[in-house]
């Protein structure tokens, strides 16, 4: 970024995968800020000009230090954007169920933000009421049913048996994690800054932030103006552009026409993903399924050859799905046979490389479900930048990548979002 653009810059964000970036952009972009998301730290300056900028990372269910290294390289490479080399505020994002083990990574690699930002407080919450996804009394809730409940508890690399956010959280931080609850909330701006002040005077240095609707976020943004740091999920961006005297938009971007044939590619195997996979399944059109065992023994190549070979004559009709979306005890089947990491890698790479094939079969309409998934998949295809656009269900934009041959839309899709019919609904929001 020159000097002259980077003074319009205050935001930067660190997102630990890829759908939750695109999740935490277009909460942005509807509320008015001009984002731009990057895939991975860029290694040359940012040239737009821009409100925000999202850096997305592949980083939530890396081994800690590499999780703390990376985030640690965006936080530097976004600082050096900003004006005089300060960002005015960095947003670390992380999904909506909170996903994370007992060993990290949003506890890890908030303390390095902190230490790096040299601040002794800030807040954590998933809060996103849009999808379903509130804290009260510091507890989680997806949809009616508390975190622990809602097929999270099942997830093959981060499986959430417990929805207390005090309890997780400080179960993988050093710092003193405290909660700053619905009443406070309610009262808003002054209330929720008193009860910071008192927070900290207790030496606590993560508050969870109860929130159990937009109105909630619209009086938690102000109250964090001044914070160097923010965690949360992406709902709290709904309350921040007006501290930067931005006002809410709802046109949602503009992106270039989409032309070019559809596809999906889904390696989500959580609750809303498989309705989705047999929705698709339901209205005739056509899928297939990989099975995990079959690429075991350096037989991937093979299979996504097959996969391609079977793709090709079907995609001039309409899109086609391949998947590798199954049951909770399939996955825990596979997962005993191959162990968890080995299985989610193998999956990965595999689908990874039909997306790959897809695009240079003439799929310029991509829809990718998984936040690990689409980290896998975006890696493959080459994508450095995103614009954002219009919203197909909450949480998950369209995307514009113009550096992947002849243009491509894509949508990334995180495993719990959107309605049942999304496979099939995501092309016509294109039109
Ligand atoms: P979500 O957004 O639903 O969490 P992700 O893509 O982030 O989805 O995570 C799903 C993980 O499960 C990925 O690592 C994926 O490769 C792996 N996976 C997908 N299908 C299967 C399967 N049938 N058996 C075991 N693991 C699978």
């Amino acid at each position: 970024m020159t000097p002259s653009s980077s003074s319009g810059l205050k935001l930067g964000c660190i997102a630990d995968d890829f759908t939750g970036a695109t999740d935490l952009a277009n909460n942005l972009v509807r509320s008015g800020m001009r984002v731009v998301q990057t895939i991975g730290v860029p290694t040359t300056p940012l040239t737009a000009d821009v409100d925000a900028v999202v850096v997305a990372l592949k980083s939530r269910t890396l081994p800690k230090a590499e999780a703390i290294a990376q985030s640690l390289e965006a936080l530097k490479w976004l600082q050096a954007q900003g004006a005089e080399g300060q960002m005015a505020q960095i947003y670390f994002k992380y999904c909506s169920t909170f996903d994370s083990t007992p060993d990290g990574n949003i506890g890890p690699v908030t303390e390095a933000l902190m230490n790096a930002l040299d601040t002794d407080f800030t807040i954590a919450t998933p809060a996103f009421p849009d999808n379903g996804r509130t804290v009260f009394k510091g507890y989680l809730f997806a949809g009616n049913v508390l975190l622990n409940e809602s097929g999270m508890q099942n997830h093959p690399l981060t499986p959430m048996q417990d929805a207390n956010l005090v309890r997780v959280m400080q179960a993988q931080t050093q710092r003193k994690v405290g909660l700053i609850d619905y009443k406070t909330v309610a009262q808003g701006e002054a209330a929720i800054r008193e009860r910071i002040s008192a927070l900290r005077t207790e030496g606590v240095g993560v508050a969870i932030v109860d929130a159990t609707s937009n109105a909630d976020l619209l009086l938690l943004g102000p109250a964090l103006k001044d914070m160097p740091l923010i965690t949360a999920g992406s709902g709290v961006a709904i309350g921040l552009p007006t501290n930067f005297g931005l006002k809410p938009s709802l046109q949602a971007s503009h992106l270039p026409a989409a032309s070019g044939m559809q596809a999906v590619v889904s390696g989500s195997c959580s609750v809303a993903t498989n309705a989705q996979v047999a929705h698709f399944k339901a209205t005739g059109r056509p899928a297939l399924a990989i099975d995990p065992a079959s690429l075991m023994k350096g037989q991937s190549k093979a299979v996504v050859q097959q996969v391609l070979a079977w793709a090709a004559p079907l995609l001039k009709d309409g899109p086609v799905l391949v998947y590798s979306t199954a049951e909770p005890e399939a996955v825990k089947q596979v997962q005993a046979q191959l162990g968890v990491a080995e299985a989610g890698a193998l999956v990965e790479h595999a689908l990874a490389a039909v997306s790959r094939g897809l695009v240079d079969l003439g799929v310029q309409q991509l829809v990718v479900a998984g936040g690990e998934t689409s980290g896998a998949c975006v890696q493959a295809l080459g994508i450095a930048q995103l614009q954002i656009g219009p919203q197909i269900d909450p949480g998950v934009p369209w995307c514009h990548s113009s550096s992947a041959a002849g243009g491509l839309h894509i949508a990334l899709k995180s495993g719990n979002f959107g309605s049942d019919d999304f496979f099939t609904k995501a092309f016509g929001a294109l039109q």
